[in-house]
C-alpha cells in the first residue's frame, strides 16, 4: 500500500508506479505485477476448514447426551448398546458434517456468480475487468454507482462525490477534487483519494490505483476481525433451542418409563437399557442440521433460476415477507425509453406519426432546435463508450436528436462543457453550463416543477415571452404523464460573459416538455395476481410524476383499473410518519403508489412498514437506492441494470433482471419452512410413538415392543431417511394461496403440537394394539409379539409420511416427491438385510415369522394410517 498518495503530485505517483497516465499498464505488465501482489479481493471471508466442520459437528447437546449414553452402556457392560450408540453419534456426526460442507461450499461457489467488476485503461483501450484482477499502477474509471475496487488517487474527477461511511461512518456524501492534501490530515479529509469498498454517489473520475487486496485500508481494518465466525440462521437456532427443550423431556420420560418398568417387576438391566435407547432414539439429531441443508439446497435451485441469494437467511426470510417496495422504471417497466410526445408554447407533437415529420425540422423550428441542444449538451451519455452504464432517457435523447439529424460530437465539441450540476434525485433536475461564442449557454433538464420555478421566459416560434401561465404547463405535465410516459422540462440560458454558478438557475427561459414511453413489462401482471392471492402487497415507490407512476401502475395490474379510489401518495403529503393519526396511519398501509419520493423517503416508508410489523423486500437498482436496500429486511437488486452500489448491500441479485423471480424466491423460502414444519412434525410424531408405546408396555404387564437395540435400529432406518426426504420436496402448490407467515410464529404451532401428537398416538394405537392382539388373542410367545409390535412400528413409522400433506391423499407433494419413494425402498430394504445378515438379525433378536403374522402387522400399521385419515378428515376438519 503507497502510504502519502493524497501528498504526492499526480505526476511523481505516475513516475512512481511507472504507469502512462493516458494509456494505463499494459496487460503483460499487469500480469507481472499481479504475480507479485495477488489478487484484489480481502481475505476476511477465509472458508472454514474441513476439519473444523467435522469437529463442530460434535459440539452439540445432542451428542453430549449420546456420549453419556454410550458411557453408560460401557460402564453396565452391555457392549454391543455402547458399541450401537457409538456408531448412532459417528453416523450423526458424518451426515451432519457432509450437509454442512456441502452447504458451506454452494454458499461459497453462489458468491462467486455475481463477480464484482471495474473499468480500466489497458494498453490505451477502456476495458471491463474483474476488480479481483486490478494492480497498482492500473488507471481506472469510476462512475455514479459503483463501488470503488481499490485505494486510487484520483487523477480527474467530473463533479465526483463519494460516500465513504463503510470507512470514516459519515453518511453524507464527501466532494473529491486532485488537489494535493496535507500529509498529517485524517482519511476522511483524504479529498484526492478513492478508498475500496466505498460508493461513487455522483460524477465520474479516472484514477490511479495505489493499493489492492488486504493492502488497502479497509483491508487493514477487516484483517483485525479476519476470523469467519460461525454464524448460525435464525431458523437454526431455533430449531437447535427447540431440540434442546426436547433433549429434557426425553431424559425425564426415559428416567420415568425405566422406574416404573422397574417396580412393574420388569429387570432392571433391560430397563437402563431401555431407558438410555429411548433416550437415544427420541432425541432429535437432524433436527438442527435439515435447516441448514434445505436453505442451501433451495439457495442452489434458486441460482439455477437465475436468483441468487447472497446469505443463508434471506431464503428464510423471503418466506415471511408481507410487503415488496419497487421502483418503477426497469422493473415494471421495460427500460426501453423512447421519445413520444413533444410539447411547446404553441403546439404539441406525437413523433412518429407521419402527419407531425414534416414539423421535425430543427433549422427551420427556433424551438426545437434548441429543444435539441439542451437535449444533447445537458446530457451524460458517452456516445463512444458506454461504459459505465447511461440512463435511458439520456440515451433516449441522444438517439432521437441523432436520427433528426444533429451532429452529437460535433455540437458538443462546438459548446465545450465547463460545469455541470449533475442529476440528483432530491432536487429531480441537471444544469450543464458551456462556453458559448465568448459567452456562457446553460441548459437544464429535470422534472417540470423544479425546472419551472427557475424561469420567467417561455421560448415560442415568434420569439421569447413572458411565461405567466404556469398552471397551463402543469395541466399539460399531468396529460402526458397519465398516458403513463416520464416527462422531463426543458429549459436553457444564454449569458454574455462569465457566470457565477449561484446565478446559474436564475431567470431560465422555459422551452417545452418530452414525453417517454416506457413500455410496462407484460409478465408482471400474472406475478401481481400470486402476490394478491398470496396475501403480499406490492407498493410502487418512484421519484416519478404521480400520474405516470398510477398510469404504470394500473398497466402491470398493481393498481385495478376500474376501482378509481385508489390514491397515490406524493412524497410531500408525507410528513414525520412517526406522527401519524390512526386514519393517516390506514391511509399510507393501505396505499399502493408513493411518487415524487425522495431517497430519505423511501428509507422512511420502509421503516415504517417494518414498525407495523410487515417484513419489508425491496427492488432497486441505483445508487440512491442502495440505503433503502440495506434498511429493507430483503433487499433485491437486479443484475444487469443494477449498480454495483446495490448489488453490493443486497441479499438477493436477480440475475436476469427479471420482476417475476422474485416470486420465485417468496414460493421458495415458504416451502422450504413447510418443509422443515414437516421434518419436524414427522420427526417428533415417530420418536413419541416409540417412547408411548415402551412407556405403556412397561407400566403394564405386556411384553415390551421394542428392544433396546431395536430401538437404535429404529433410529437409524425409519427416522432419518424419510425425514431427510421431507426436507428435499418441491412444496405444495398452494404455499402462493396463504397469507405471509409472521416471523414471530414459532415451528410448530399449536395445530401442529396437536398434529404430532395425534399422528403418535394413531402409530401407537397400532403398536400397541397388535401387541395385545398377539398376546391375547393369539396366545404368541413375547419374543415374537416384540417382533410384531416391532415391524408394526417401522412400517407404521414410514407410512407416517403419507399423513402429513393437507390435500389429496394420493396426489400431494409428498407422493409426488421422488425422494420419498427412495427414502422408502432404502428403509424396507434395510429391514430386509437386517433379517438376512444373521449377526444383525441376532443382535436385533429377529425370529422368522409366518405369512399370517406378516399379514397381521401390515394390517395393523395400515390400520394406523386408516386411522388417522379417517379422524382427520371427518372430525378434525381445521387440521387438514
Ligand atoms: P423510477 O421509480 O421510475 O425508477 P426514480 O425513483 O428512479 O424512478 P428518478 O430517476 O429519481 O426517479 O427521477 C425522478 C424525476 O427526476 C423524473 O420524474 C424526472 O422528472 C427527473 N429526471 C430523471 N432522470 C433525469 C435526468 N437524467 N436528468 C434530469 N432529470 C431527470
Amino acid at each position: 500500500m503507497l502510504q502519502h498518495a493524497h501528498n504526492i503530485s499526480i505526476d511523481d505517483l505516475a513516475s512512481q508506479q511507472k504507469v502512462d497516465l493516458h494509456s494505463g499498464l499494459t496487460e503483460a505488465e499487469a500480469k507481472i505485477r499481479l504475480l507479485k501482489f495477488g489478487e484484489n479481493s480481502l481475505k476476511r471471508t477465509k472458508p472454514k476448514s474441513i476439519y473444523v466442520i467435522f469437529f463442530e459437528q460434535f459440539l452439540d447437546p445432542v451428542i453430549y447426551v449420546l456420549l453419556v449414553a454410550m458411557i453408560l452402556a460401557f460402564i453396565f457392560g452391555e457392549f454391543i448398546e455402547g458399541a450401537a450408540v457409538l456408531v448412532v453419534i459417528l453416523i450423526t456426526a458424518i451426515i451432519g458434517f457432509f450437509m454442512e460442507w456441502r452447504a458451506l461450499r454452494s454458499v461459497e461457489s453462489l458468491q462467486k456468480l455475481v463477480p464484482k467488476k471495474a473499468v480500466a485503461f489497458r494498453g490505451g483501450a477502456i476495458k471491463n475487468i474483474l476488480a479481483s484482477q486490478l494492480v497498482p499502477g492500473d488507471i481506472i474509471i469510476v462512475d455514479a454507482g459503483m463501488v470503488v475496487p481499490a485505494d486510487a488517487r484520483i487523477i480527474k474527477s467530473d463533479s465526483l462525490a463519494v460516500k465513504e461511511a463503510v470507512l470514516t461512518g459519515e453518511s453524507n456524501q464527501v466532494e473529491k477534487h486532485t488537489d494535493i492534501v496535507p500529509l498529517k490530515s485524517p482519511i476522511a479529509e483524504h479529498y484526492n483519494m478513492l478508498y475500496k469498498g466505498t460508493i461513487v454517489s455522483r460524477g465520474k473520475a479516472r484514477a490511479l490505483v495505489t493499493g489492492t487486496g488486504d493492502h488497502t485500508v479497509i483491508g487493514q481494518i477487516s484483517s483485525l476481525t479476519q476470523e469467519a465466525e460461525k454464524t448460525r440462521t435464525p431458523l437454526e437456532k431455533r430449531l437447535r433451542s427447540l431440540s434442546k427443550w426436547l433433549i429434557w423431556l426425553t431424559i425425564i420420560l426415559a428416567l420415568f418409563i425405566a422406574v416404573s418398568g422397574y417396580f412393574q417387576g420388569k429387570d432392571l438391566m433391560l430397563m437402563i437399557e431401555t431407558g438410555i435407547a429411548l433416550a437415544v432414539a427420541a432425541i432429535p439429531e437432524g433436527l438442527p442440521i435439515v435447516a441448514t441443508i434445505s436453505l442451501a439446497r433451495g439457495m442452489v435451485k434458486l441460482s439455477k433460476q437465475q436468483v441468487i441469494i447472497k446469505k443463508l437467511e434471506a431464503v428464510q426470510t423471503l418466506g415471511e415477507t408481507g410487503i415488496i417496495c419497487t421502483d418503477k422504471t426497469g422493473t415494471l417497466t421495460e427500460n426501453k425509453m423512447a421519445v413520444h410526445t413533444l410539447v411547446f408554447e404553441d403546439e404539441s407533437l406525437q413523433v412518429g406519426k407521419r402527419s407531425d415529420d414534416k414539423v421535425l425540422d430543427p433549422e427551420n423550428n427556433e424551438v426545437l432546435s434548441k429543444l435539441a441542444l439542451v437535449s444533447v449538451l445537458c446530457n451524460n451519455h458517452d456516445v463512444n463508450n458506454n461504459i459505465g452504464g447511461s440512463d435511458a432517457i439520456e440515451i433516449a435523447l441522444v438517439n432521437f436528436f441523432e436520427k433528426t439529424g444533429f451532429d452529437i460530437m460535433n455540437l458538443r465539441e462546438s459548446f465545450h462543457r465547463i460545469d455541470e450540476i449533475p442529476f440528483d434525485a432530491e432536487n429531480k433536475l441537471m444544469a450543464s453550463v458551456h462556453f458559448m461564442n465568448g459567452g456562457s449557454f446553460i441548459g437544464v433538464k429535470g422534472a417540470l416543477e423544479s425546472i419551472i420555478e427557475c424561469c420567467d421566459k417561455v421560448l415560442t416560434n415568434k420569439g421569447v415571452i413572458a411565461l405567466e401561465n404556469l398552471q397551463k404547463w402543469e395541466q399539460r405535465n399531468d396529460e402526458v404523464a397519465s398516458e403513463g410516459m416520464r416527462v422531463l422540462a426543458f429549459a436553457f440560458k444564454q449569458i454574455e460573459g462569465d457566470i457565477t454558478k449561484a446565478d446559474y438557475l436564475k431567470n431560465l427561459t422555459f422551452i417545452g416538455l418530452i414525453g417517454f414511453l416506457d413500455p410496462p413489462r407484460q409478465d408482471i401482471q400474472q406475478a401481481m395476481q400470486t402476490y394478491r392471492m398470496a396475501g403480499i402487497k406490492v407498493v410502487m415507490i418512484t421519484g416519478d410524476h404521480p400520474d405516470t407512476a398510477k398510469k404504470i401502475a394500473e398497466d402491470v395490474g398493481l393498481l385495478d383499473s376500474l376501482d378509481k379510489q385508489h390514491t397515490v401518495i406524493k412524497g410531500g403529503e408525507l410528513t414525520d410518519l412517526s406522527k401519524l393519526t390512526g386514519i393517516e396511519k390506514e391511509r399510507i398501509l393501505n396505499a399502493r403508489v408513493f411518487a415524487r419520493m425522495a431517497p430519505k423517503q423511501k428509507l422512511d416508508l420502509i421503516d415504517f412498514y417494518q414498525q407495523n410489523n410487515a417484513i419489508v423486500g425491496m427492488l432497486g437498482d441505483g445508487v440512491n437506492d442502495a440505503p433503502a436496500l440495506k434498511k429493507a429486511n430483503i433487499g433485491i437488486a437486479m443484475g444487469i441494470r443494477g449498480t454495483e452500489a446495490a448489488k453490493e448491500v443486497a441479499d438477493v441479485i436477480l440475475l436476469d433482471d427479471k420482476f417475476t423471480s422474485t416470486e420465485l424466491a417468496i414460493r421458495q423460502g415458504r416451502t422450504i419452512f413447510a418443509n422443515i414444519r414437516q421434518f419436524v412434525v414427522y420427526l417428533l410424531s415417530c420418536n413419541l410413538a416409540e417412547i408411548i408405546s415402551v412407556g405403556i408396555a412397561s407400566i403394564s404387564n405386556l411384553p415390551l415392543p421394542l428392544l433396546p437395540l431395536q430401538i437404535l435400529f429404529l433410529n437409524l432406518v425409519t427416522d432419518v431417511f424419510p425425514a431427510l426426504a421431507l426436507g428435499f420436496g418441491k412444496g405444495d402448490s398452494n404455499v402462493m394461496l396463504e397469507k405471509p407467515r409472521d416471523p414471530k410464529e414459532p415451528i410448530l404451532k399449536p395445530l401442529h403440537w396437536k398434529l404430532t401428537l395425534f399422528y403418535g398416538a394413531t402409530i401407537t394405537a397400532s403398536v400397541i394394539g397388535i401387541t395385545i392382539f398377539a398376546t391375547l388373542k393369539l396366545n404368541l410367545e413375547p419374543h415374537i409379539v416384540n417382533n410384531m409390535a416391532f415391524y408394526t412400528l417401522i412400517l407404521a413409522q414410514l407410512l407416517n409420511v403419507f399423513n402429513l400433506p393437507n390435500s389429496s391423499f394420493f396426489k400431494n407433494e409428498v407422493t409426488r416427491n421422488v425422494w420419498i419413494w427412495v427414502a422408502l425402498a432404502v428403509s424396507l430394504l434395510m429391514v430386509v438385510l437386517a433379517n438376512v445378515i444373521q449377526v444383525v438379525s441376532e443382535v436385533l433378536s429377529l425370529v422368522p415369522l409366518t405369512l399370517e403374522q406378516f399379514s397381521y402387522i401390515g394390517l395393523f400399521a395400515i390400520l394406523s394410517v386408516l386411522l388417522t385419515q379417517i379422524v382427520k378428515r371427518l372430525f378434525m376438519p381445521s387440521m387438514r
